[in-house]
């Protein structure tokens, strides 16, 4: 098929990673791809390849049609994002999308007239419907979180409605009129929705919101047979695709790391099978320093191996050392703490056995796809809910702590039941069970596999 993909990715980890594989997909199908990073991405992703911005084209070995591409987000390389995170979002909102549209405008003026543009845009980005109306593009939307999460966020009107949203009492209440979602706790809910202040994050998901009805089709990073009836009802309201992981569908290996991921390869290697608990918290949340105190000393008592990928800024306002004092040295004939690691081959590697996690949606799939149980400490964002599908839904991973606080002792008995491999058998079955239908959604006749046919027919027909 001859078309034109224009793709502007979200500067962060847990959506640039799907959706450079969505990029490598698209052109593995013979599209032609124009990727597009924020030139601060560009930056960091070349900083932690030791190389040199200009040298960089982050699709140079993947032989496919991808031209890779810079914009600038409006801010200097040196401007702290993270730190000043609201300045940066409401330019983000209020800016980036006439700067988007401009970049747009000249790709399409400068490309083959044979190859019909369309725009794949991530779904928290600001600008698709905008963009999409100004040139009369095609207009894909792609969510990286699970479809459940979606439909919940597509319904806000309904949480209004029935008075949880903004939340007004402190009880906990079950919600069991979102179509497709099976019944969710208020506590289970996104953070987003269990504030009731109007934030940055508010803003940002509300509108994109608004602007995904918009959508002529959107692209689910799950799989069919996990979200059947959730999938199935968003199809009945927009033209919906389960195409995940797409984190697996190719073999190419693309850098996207905006960090300098350690190699960990030799100190797993002389590890026995199923012995190492790998801890990360992602790449965005942030919690205290009391907490990561508490895991730190809940290892020590475990007595268990384990990885700890730990980010400078994991602790808010707090750059100094958040672990406690003589910790490393404490565990230094079975821990391994660095800031960053390359998760996936840490999750691939046979001696790993547990991944204490944050419950990012796409650290949840890598841990599905290497058949890892986990270990679940959710924190922000969509991390809630998708604790609620992995340990009450699923059963493939128990909660760190089932109180509200972190204690050393739970965290230690935790880490221990699943390290024991305790963790019970119901999850390890469960998670087996799970993995098989992630790896055969790609396989020839899987259903990612003919859903992405199925979107590339449809969009045929379209553009
Ligand atoms: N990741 C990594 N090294 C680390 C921690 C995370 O490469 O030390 C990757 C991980 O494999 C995943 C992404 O960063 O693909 C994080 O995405 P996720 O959705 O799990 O969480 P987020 O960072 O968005 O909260």
């Amino acid at each position: 098929m001859k078309a034109h993909a224009i793709m502007i990715a979200l500067p962060y980890q847990g959506h640039l990673n799907p959706f450079v594989d969505l990029a490598t997909k698209l052109a593995s199908k013979g599209i032609t791809v124009t990727f597009v990073n924020t030139e601060h991405a560009h930056h960091q992703i070349a900083s932690s390849q030791e190389i040199p911005d200009a040298g960089l084209d982050i699709f140079a070995a993947a032989a496919l049609d991808i031209r890779y591409a810079t914009i600038s987000d409006g801010f200097p390389l040196d401007f702290d994002r993270d730190l000043n995170f609201i300045e940066y979002w409401e330019s983000f909102l209020r800016d980036f999308p006439s700067r988007v549209a401009e970049f747009v405008g000249d790709i399409i003026s400068s490309s083959d007239p044979s190859m019909p543009p369309f725009l794949v845009s991530d779904t928290f980005a600001a600008w698709p419907a905008m963009v999409a109306q100004k040139f009369g593009l095609v207009n894909v939307s792609f969510w990286t979180q699970p479809a459940t999460e979606f439909a919940i966020n597509y319904h806000l009107d309904l949480l209004k409605q029935n008075g949880h949203y903004p939340p007004t009492k402190d009880d906990e209440q079950m919600i069991n009129y979102i179509p497709g979602v099976a019944p969710i706790s208020t506590k289970d809910l996104m953070s987003h929705l269990q504030e009731s202040d109007v934030t940055i994050v508010q803003e940002i998901v509300f509108k994109s919101f608004k602007e995904v009805v918009k959508a002529d089709f959107i692209l689910h990073n799950t799989v069919q047979e996990v979200e059947p009836h959730t999938l199935s009802v968003l199809n009945q309201k927009q033209a919906t695709y389960a195409i995940g992981p797409i984190n697996f569908s190719t073999k190419c290996s693309v850098p996207k790391s905006l960090r300098h991921q350690v190699d960990c390869s030799e100190w797993l290697e002389a590890r026995p099978h199923g012995s190492v608990l790998y801890v990360s918290f992602g790449s965005i949340a942030q919690t205290n320093r009391q907490v990561i105190q508490e895991i730190a000393h809940g290892l020590v008592v475990s007595g268990v191996s384990f990885i700890w990928a730990i980010r400078p800024q994991i602790v808010m306002d707090d750059d100094g050392d958040v672990l406690p004092c003589g910790f490393e040295e404490n565990v230094k004939d079975r821990g391994l703490v660095l800031q960053w690691s390359d998760q996936l081959s840490v999750l691939s590697s046979p001696a790993v056995g547990g991944f204490l996690t944050h419950c990012g949606w796409n650290s949840i799939l890598e841990s599905v796809w290497c058949g890892v149980p986990m270990i679940c400490y959710p924190i922000l964002y969509d991390q809630p809910t998708n604790r609620k599908l992995v340990v009450d839904d699923w059963k493939i991973g128990i909660n760190l702590c089932d109180g509200e606080s972190v204690g050393k002792e739970e965290v230690a008995e935790k880490i221990n039941k699943v390290m024991s491999g305790e963790a019970s058998d119901c999850i390890m079955k469960n998670l087996k069970e799970m993995r098989t239908k992630l790896h055969d959604a790609w396989k020839e006749n899987g259903s990612s596999q003919i859903n992405f046919d199925r979107f590339l027919r449809d969009l045929n027909d379209k553009i």
